[in-house]
């Protein structure tokens, strides 16, 4: 099977490349700003939306030392940015914000969508405008090489190949099922009483974030301290991001290499932008990733991932089918009916699982009843039959 991937990369660029690499962010910084601005004063004049074509165009105009191609990927920048902006525009009635003008901080990243750059040697890569940077290939790049990136984060310098038809060996993986809830107490809850805890490390960092940034807002605003504390609470993140990644990755990974079908809860996006608890937002945004992960890694198992209506199922007893009321101080769940008793998040991950196993075998079998009595839609308001 063959998919998309990204290859990223360390790399280490010379004190002079360095500042030539920032001279190039900082004049497409420029260029950005400037195409914005004229798509911007286009639209808000008589609603013209300039296209990609007339910003490559504009692009010309500006005569700085930057590769056709990165200039042309700034105007692709703009147009996406825009395309979100339509996009907002129709989701919400109210007042939308055109794309943001970007400053140095907020201006990270050059892309070549298509040439300017070489792989020379496995420690050698070429880059136009810059010269010959030393990077560290580990493993090579495989597949067709797309677009080639470079990116300063606050730890350094990073070249991302992204590559299209990469082959990806498919994995065997025998016939089980499984759900998963996820919780605030332990990041997971496996409906085969599995426990996957928070990661005390991302704990330990994120408490460290919580301090610098406490920090950092005490600076006298302008101060050289203040860029060496908002300097250091980046620098944290950017940690914390990798961390949290390659603990989704590896939990994401040994999942779908044990079971072939997994079931998740639908998550409600809505709610989690509502929520201003920042170690529950934390864990949101990581659940989010988790099962975007959970989705595309289990194609390589022939697998699936069936994300179930989260309706009752923490309130849903389990092994008889009661439902109680269950806030979310109660931690047991005591079934009135049955006597069943379970840890709440391992109630919660049986029914996933069963939910989501009805859910395929109603595909599989195709099984339509041919008098319907009642239909309950998602909201849970019922439909009787005229
Ligand atoms: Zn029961």
């Amino acid at each position: 099977m063959i998919t998309q991937m990204n290859f990223k990369y360390r790399i280490y660029p010379s004190q002079k490349q360095i500042i030539k690499l920032n001279k190039t962010l900082s004049d497409c910084c420029f260029v950005y700003n400037k195409l914005l601005e004229t798509k911007i004063n286009a639209y808000k004049t008589d609603k013209t939306n300039l296209s990609k074509f007339d910003l490559d165009k504009l692009t010309k105009q500006f005569d700085v030392p930057v590769h056709s191609q990165v200039k042309q990927n700034i105007s692709k920048r703009i147009n996406d940015a825009f395309n979100h902006f339509f996009r907002r525009v129709k989701l919400k009635k109210g007042k939308v914000g055109f794309p943001r003008f970007k400053n140095l901080n907020r201006y990270k990243s050059i892309t070549y969508p298509q040439s300017g750059f070489k792989i020379v040697s496995e420690r050698k890569l070429f880059v136009s405008q810059i010269g010959n940077i030393p990077i560290v290939l580990d493993r090579v790049p495989k597949g067709k090489l797309k677009t080639f990136c470079i990116k300063k984060t606050a730890i350094g310098w990073f070249a991302i190949f992204s590559c299209s038809d990469v082959p990806v060996e498919k994995i065997e993986v025998p016939d089980n099922q499984i759900g998963i809830d996820v919780g605030i107490e332990n990041f997971a809850t496996l409906s085969n009483g599995e426990v996957i805890a928070n990661p005390a490390l991302l704990k330990k960092s994120e408490k460290k974030l919580a301090k610098l940034q406490r920090r950092f807002s005490r600076k006298k605003k302008g101060s050289a301290n203040r860029r060496k504390a908002r300097f250091r609470v980046a620098r944290l993140h950017e940690t914390i991001f990798n961390q949290r990644s390659d603990f989704l990755h590896k939990t994401s990974f040994s999942v779908i290499k044990r079971f072939k079908i997994i079931s998740v809860e639908k998550l409600q996006i809505n709610n989690m932008v509502k929520n201003h608890h920042l170690a529950k937002s934390i864990n949101d945004v990581s659940w989010g990733i988790f099962i975007q992960m959970l989705s595309y890694k289990v194609e390589r198992t022939g697998g699936q991932l069936v994300k179930v209506n989260p309706r009752n199922t923490s309130k849903t007893c389990s092994n008889c089918g009661t439902i109680l009321d269950m806030p979310l101080s109660k931690r047991k769940f005591k079934c009135l009916n049955c006597g069943f008793v379970c840890h709440r998040d391992l109630n919660a991950s049986i029914n996933i699982n069963t939910a989501g196993r009805a859910e395929i075998n109603a595909c599989e079998h195709d099984v339509r009843p041919s008098s319907v009595k009642a239909v309950v839609d998602e909201a849970g308001t019922i439909f009787e039959p005229a």
